[in-house]
């Protein structure tokens, strides 16, 4: 049967959830410029597809991504003045989350998975997961159980030193650099302008933020730092160890008492 919860009948879901809840993925992305050289979408194909990847071993169900975030951040994510990034404000975001996991939790979902693929979104998954918590309780429905992570946060040193045999710059300056632009070639070659590749030097922040924002700093690709050294083969590296430990650590983050 297939992982996708919107490809289900409410009547399958309903047998499934009978049998003790499945955990639930949800892909958190955005819609934010990769670079002249991967699509728009990138924070959402990465995570809905390694979600994907995670429940096909796992038999858990990924429920439909969301394709917008948090802004763009300079520092990590290049800004939202570029064209095409279409963002949320953070209350706005908090209370869609916040509104997903309730219903889901409502319907015997209490497992919920927050996968995220957009950096910026982290502490506004957090407010929303509290913030559903309150909510629950509040009604009664009890045992609720999210468990948030953004994938990168699962790369291994082994894996780490295959991507960047000459050491990592930093994991901010990475956006649409080597790692994406490797996993985006491995698992949907079809959307990467493999030609327009970016190879230039790391963006030099000053440590402190300005607004509004000073795009100075900002290369003009939208790329923190060089892809050239982004392969398929680094981006099957990167999948093939992370799937499966995701899959692992979910077993364990969900074996525990929710009350426990
Ligand atoms: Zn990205």
């Amino acid at each position: 049967m297939t992982v996708q919860l919107d490809a289900l009948t409410w009547v399958e879901l309903d047998r499934l959830t009978r049998d003790g809840p499945p955990v639930v993925i949800l892909p958190a992305g955005s819609l934010e410029q990769h670079g002249p050289h991967l699509p728009l979408g990138t924070d959402r194909f990465m995570p809905a597809r390694l979600a994907a990847l995670v429940a096909e071993r796992t038999g858990a169900l990924v429920a439909p991504a969301l394709p917008y975030g948090y802004k763009s951040q300079p520092k990590s994510g290049g800004g939202n003045h570029f064209p095409g990034c279409a963002s949320l404000d953070a209350a706005t975001y908090i209370h869609m989350v916040r509104d997903i996991l309730c219903d889901l939790a409502r319907h015997g979902l209490t497992k919920i998975v927050l996968f995220d693929g957009h950096m910026e979104n982290q502490w506004f998954l957090t407010e929303a997961a509290d913030l559903a918590l309150r909510a629950l309780a509040a009604e009664g429905v009890v045992g609720t159980r999210i468990v948030k992570f953004g994938y990168w946060t699962f790369i291994t040193p082994e894996t780490e030193a295959a991507l960047f045999p000459d050491g990592l710059l930093s994991w901010e300056l990475e956006h649409a650099a080597v790692m994406e632009t490797s996993c985006m070639l491995h698992l949907c070659p079809d959307l990467v302008r493999a030609e327009e590749i970016p190879d230039g030097p790391p963006a030099a922040f000053p440590p402190y933020d300005v607004y509004p924002v000073d795009t100075g700093p900002i290369p003009p690709t939208g790329v923190l730092s060089s892809a050239a050294g982004a392969s398929a083969e680094k981006g099957r590296i990167v999948v093939e160890q992370v799937v499966p430990d995701i899959a692992a650590a979910l077993v364990t983050a969900f074996q525990t008492d929710p009350q426990g």
